[in-house]
């Protein structure tokens, strides 16, 4: 457990670094030693260390220093850091906290004394990780729709702004389909909610596979209407997409128990370029395009694509 816990070690006198870090690893830790304040922060940019036991005077840059060139920089978790000095008036103290050191101890250190300090140190950590954990899960929850995975509403309304800017600033093009099940209500009424919900699973995975991955995205938009945004993609590219999709939903067979589901979908697509007008240039406006082209597919027959520009 405490190997999960590596130690960077700076001390600039060899004889307390060997002591110090034969100590630390008997008890278990993971220790990389370094003899300067320079030396570690040069050691820390290669490897995320979660733990640095620090002497205040070295040579190059010293402890305080060191410990606020580290916290200026974003890490990929939280350091905790221990500074020891032979210092120990309290104005020392003071500053060395105030560099970013979470604790310190007044040399000759105490080795069972550090030991306790670390287990401190260690349990910040820990719970600094769970709270990072739950807030990771709930950024995902609020961003995604829990039945699909799917990014919800919420994320597209954030989002979209990143892929319209890019097509002004950058000249580049941009598109979306709506994508609505033909008659899923159906689905429902003669096999239960819990099919329509399998349907629903399935229709995704294939906009998943038919779309590029980590370029495309899907939005879950409502019950059963989806929207694929595409980003450098023109009219060309959305209508063949989209067909694709459509071609794939018409062939699937979405077993549930014992019966074979099959479905059709319609859609609604528009694309962007830097020759849009502004004033079409918006989420609303442009849905209320695709919107229009999903309502011609419906209307003229569903498992239809329809698309055309803004
Ligand atoms: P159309 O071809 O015109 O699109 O007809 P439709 O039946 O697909 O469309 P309609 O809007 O009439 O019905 C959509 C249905 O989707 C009604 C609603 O109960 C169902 N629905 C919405 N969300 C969910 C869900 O999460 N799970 C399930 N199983 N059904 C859902
Ligand atoms: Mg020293
Ligand atoms: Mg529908
Ligand atoms: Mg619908």
């Amino acid at each position: 457990m405490i190997q999960n816990f590596p130690i960077l070690l700076a001390e600039d006198d060899p004889v307390s670094r060997k002591l110090l870090e034969m100590s630390l690893t008997k008890a278990g830790y993971n220790v990389v030693s370094v003899a300067n304040g320079r030396k570690a922060v040069e050691k820390f940019t290669e490897k995320f260390f979660p733990i640095i036991v620090t002497d205040w005077e070295m040579p190059e840059i010293d402890g305080p220093e060191m410990v606020r060139i580290i916290r200026q920089n974003r890490t990929v978790g939280y350091v905790y850091i221990i500074m020891l000095t032979s210092r120990n008036s309290k104005a020392d103290t003071v500053s060395g906290l105030e560099s970013g050191a979470d604790d310190y101890l007044t040399k000759p250190v105490d080795l069972p004394e550090l030991m306790a300090r670390l287990k401190t140190g260690i349990r910040i950590i820990k719970l600094e990780r769970s709270l990072r954990k739950a807030n990771e899960e709930i950024h995902f929850l609020s961003i995604t729709d829990p039945l699909t995975g799917c990014y919800n509403r919420g994320y597209l309304a954030e989002h979209i702004h990143h892929e319209i800017n890019r097509v002004k600033r950058y000249k580049r093009s941009f598109a979306l389909t709506i994508c609505d099940i033909d008659f899923f209500k159906k689905i429902n009424d003669e096999y239960g909610h819990q099919a329509g919900d399998e349907v629903l699973k399935a229709f995704v995975n294939s906009l998943n596979k038919n779309t590029r991955q980590k370029v495309d995205w899907v939005v879950r938009y409502g019950g059963e209407e989806f929207i694929v945004v595409l980003p450098e993609t023109d009219c060309r590219g959305v209508a063949i997409t989209a067909e694709r999709i459509r071609a794939n939903v018409e062939n699937m067979v979405i077993p549930f128990e014992g019966n074979k589901l099959r479905i059709t979908a319609s859609f609604g697509g528009t694309c962007m370029n830097d020759k849009t007008p502004l004033q079409k240039s918006n989420l609303e406006a442009i849905l209320k395009r695709a919107d229009g082209l999903l309502y011609l597919s419906k209307s003229t027959g569903r498992n239809k694509v329809s698309i055309d520009e803004l």
